[in-house]
């Protein structure tokens, strides 16, 4: 009763699918990581699940991946004896792409084939992948803790349809072949194999594992008398890299390292790798990415840190330890002091996890810290990418809003150019001998806060004043209030005083314009609460002032769109 069926994949698959086939071919090689990649997350998930029940290891605890060639019916084999998948979930994680990335994939393909093959992995559709270089993929796999003949054959040309049948299987866990195209041979070459596999999956914990080298493949065939059984030997060094002590990773490691855990396909800009004892005892490496994912700005984007404990893998995106505003870092903490058993729920509420989250979160800052201070062009890209989020942090992160507001960074009077590249402190070192407030403008836009009137008389006083044009400004400036014990101070809002001969200046001014600001407001009426004579604009006949106490022009307008 070998029950078999054609089944079709779905819309979406099939597109990647012919993408992957038709133009994909310029960086061939990253199948086998994404492969070798899969059977590691299957075998984190095995031993996970070995912790509630150590029955479904059938005795095996011996976890590896095996990858294995033959250069004659040119294929390449890669098995893992990790969790394997019933045939629901072969049809459910290989026929159908669930995941929102892909669309999101799809959209973002620049034409460019290097790049586009790089987005692979970094969209979590990597199992496709194996179709850039074969015509044929055979998946057999058999879920742990199922019967043998619950094993299933998935198998595919890669072009609209796949087809399933029954076939036991003995060993759990999942077998890849992937029958090569005719350029694409040099896969089913052990040497070729071996290298790529070093390249991308040293600091994989678990061994992957190839053949010994036969002395001549032909002695190989000769001796029929199934001497064959080969001994197989580690090619990647096994050990997660996190356990490491620094003085032993190699930077070309650490940042190998880094696309394993992020997808991404560029290098990290920094990281921070940390062990800390005492009363809490953990490993954590964190990375600074050098681009924005493009779920970014999603809710339901993923975040957070890959969390193990004791060295064993628990869940991706564990985001109870790092807050929001640091939700761009990646990387993975290794706790010694929290339960294997751990949830998502039990996370919320353990307090040895909200130590933890105060210090990574430093741990994070002082990382942005040196960025800044050793690297100012590697921080301007940090900026780009990431500024925007880190401004969310005064108003999340109460305590470290000083630490925060010290890595913004400001279009500013000083520049007068459009880059954010000035930072607090800066602004700080340039303030006037009797200047104690910081000053800034809120518009929409970066020329319209740069020709704002408000900004006259700062001008000729040489005063230096920010210039904010993004829409989370005024609710950052609303929540910092001020740096360096210096208050900030929003141009456009009050009664301005830059000093004692104003004042008597603007006396003086009110006094002789007083008719004209009484036929003025008779006019305006029931438009402005009042008019004032000021000493504010130099160019300009009049301005408009928002009250001290009101919201900004731009908050306005957020709560305006919000229907308030
Ligand atoms: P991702 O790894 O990002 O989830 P992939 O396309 O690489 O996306 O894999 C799709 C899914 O297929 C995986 O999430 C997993 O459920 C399943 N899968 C792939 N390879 C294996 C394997 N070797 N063992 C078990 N499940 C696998
Ligand atoms: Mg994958």
């Amino acid at each position: 009763d070998v029950k078999k069926e054609t089944l079709g994949f779905q819309t979406e698959a099939r597109q990647l699918l012919h993408l992957m086939i038709h133009s994909l071919y310029s960086n061939k090689e990253i199948f086998l990581r994404e492969l070798i990649s899969n059977a590691s997350d299957a075998i984190d998930k095995l031993r996970f699940a070995a912790l509630d029940d150590d029955s479904i290891l059938e005795g095996d605890g011996d976890y590896a991946i095996r990858v294995a060639v033959d250069k004659d019916a040119r294929t390449i084999t890669i098995s893992d004896n990790g969790v394997g998948m019933n045939r629901q979930e072969v049809i459910d994680n290989l026929g159908t792409i669930a995941r929102s990335g892909t669309a999101a994939f799809l959209e973002n393909l620049t034409g460019d084939q290097k790049k586009d093959s790089q987005l692979i992995g970094q969209f979590g559709v990597g199992f496709y992948s194996a179709f850039i270089v074969a015509e044929r993929v055979e998946v057999h796999t058999r879920k742990a803790g199922e019967p043998s003949e619950a094993g299933v054959l998935w198998e595919s040309h890669g072009e609209a349809e796949f087809t399933l049948e029954d076939r036991p299987r003995e060993q759990r866990g999942t077998a890849i072949t992937l029958y090569l195209k005719e350029d694409c041979d040099e896969f089913a070459d052990e040497w070729r194999v071996r290298s790529v596999i070093k390249k991308y999956s040293d600091h994989i914990s678990v061994p992957v594992m190839m053949a010994a080298a036969s002395e001549s493949s032909d002695d190989a065939e000769d001796s029929q008398d199934d001497a064959a059984a080969p001994t197989w030997e580690t090619v990647n060094e096994a050990t997660a890299l996190w356990t490491r002590s620094r003085s032993e990773v190699s930077d070309d490691e650490y940042k190998a390292f880094y696309k394993h855990v992020s997808h991404d396909f560029e290098e990290p800009l920094t990281w921070s790798h940390n062990r800390v004892e005492g009363k809490l005892e953990y490993t954590s490496l964190l990375y600074v990415p050098r681009r924005a994912p493009f779920d970014l700005w999603n809710r339901e984007g993923s975040r957070g840190l890959k969390l193990y404990v004791q060295r064993t893998f628990i869940m991706d995106d564990a985001e109870q330890f790092l807050p929001l505003y640091l939700r761009f870092v990646k990387g993975v903490v290794d706790s010694n002091d929290l339960p294997l058993n751990v949830s998502r729920e039990l996370l919320q509420q353990d307090p040895a996890v909200d130590s933890m989250r105060g210090a990574l979160t430093k741990r994070v800052l002082d990382m942005l810290g040196k960025l800044a201070k050793g690297s100012p062009e590697e921080y301007a890209v940090f900026w780009k990418a990431f500024g925007q989020v880190l401004k969310e942090g005064p108003a999340e992160d109460f305590s470290n809003k000083e630490k925060v507001a010290g890595l913004l960074r400001f279009a500013t009077t000083h520049t007068d150019r459009e880059e954010q590249d000035q930072g607090l402190d800066d602004y700080v070192a340039r303030m006037q001998e009797d200047q104690d407030k910081i000053y800034y403008v809120a518009a929409d836009s970066f020329n319209t806060a740069r020709r704002s009137p408000h900004l006259e008389v700062f001008r000729k006083r040489g005063i230096e004043v920010l210039l904010l044009s993004e829409r989370i400004d005024e609710w950052l400036m609303s929540h910092l209030q001020e740096y360096a014990g210096k208050p900030l101070q929003d141009v456009a809002r009050g009664e301005l005083e830059l000093g004692d001969d104003e004042k008597a200046e603007k006396e003086k001014l009110a006094e002789e314009s007083k008719d004209l600001l009484e036929r003025i407001k008779g006019v305006l009426a029931d438009e402005v609460a009042e008019v004032r004579a000021s000493t504010r604009l130099t160019d300009s006949a009049a301005c408009l002032v928002v009250g001290e106490h009101e919201l900004g022009a731009q908050m306005r307008r957020i709560m305006e769109a919000a229907g308030q």
